[in-house]
């Protein structure tokens, strides 16, 4: 065999395996990723008309993916009959010191079964994805409704640290766990202080008590 002859067929083996491999990197990318299963579904924030200022739409739609995902079917929406849901903003003083609040949200009523408080830093709001607000929602809503803590599982939306899932199926994989009660370091925000201070066995300052068990930010 000549070496021409040797160097063409030396070509064709490489077309041959550059071709070979861009097919297959071709079929990898034509695999559809699976969108995981929930029994709600979320178009409404995926709708491009969506306002994600109205902080109550993502209420709603936790009460509905509980009562469809939890085995108590709780009627979330009914139990609280008192929902707050707002914005925090920097003060004047702290804008211009050029520092920005140092939580993205919190909630403040988790003890306290019939109400809901929830406050979302409008800055850190705005910084976010869609899922990942769902998320920050879905956390504080776990404080204030579950009375979970926190989780030490950084893909959990009970971790201390968000954001969040940034992708759909991040989150429904943590939402599941959410509402199956199956999360690393599971444990539940201790309330016994408020039930005494509601049966008036204990006499302390509600404010401070507030403060130190019930606001708790991410
Ligand atoms: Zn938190």
């Amino acid at each position: 065999m000549s070496i021409r002859k040797l160097i063409n067929l030396k070509f064709a083996f490489i077309f041959l395996l550059f071709f070979g491999c861009s097919k297959n990197s071709l079929v990898y990318e034509e695999i559809p990723q699976e969108v995981l299963y929930s029994c709600t579904d979320y178009d409404r924030l995926a709708d491009p008309n969506f306002d994600s200022n109205d902080l109550y739409a993502f209420w709603e739609i936790f009460v509905a993916d509980a009562k469809c995902s939890m085995s108590s079917s709780p009627d979330y929406d009914k139990l609280n009959t008192d929902v707050y849901i707002f914005y925090e903003y920097e003060s004047d003083a702290l804008f211009a010191s050029g520092e920005v609040l140092d939580y993205g949200a919190y909630a403040a009523s988790s003890c306290n079964d019939s109400r809901v408080r929830v406050g979302i830093a409008y800055r850190y709001w705005n910084d976010i994805n869609i899922w990942q607000k769902l998320g920050l929602m879905y956390h504080e809503f776990g404080h204030d409704v579950l009375r979970y803590g926190h989780s030490s599982n950084p893909d959990d939306i009970m971790h201390a640290t968000s954001p969040f899932a940034s992708t759909y199926n991040g989150f429904i994989e943590s939402k599941n766990r959410f509402f199956d009660k199956k999360f690393d370091g599971l444990r539940y925000l201790d309330c016994s202080w408020y039930e005494g201070y509601v049966s008036g066995t204990m006499r302390t300052n509600l404010p401070h008590i507030l403060h130190d068990c019930d606001k708790d930010h991410n």
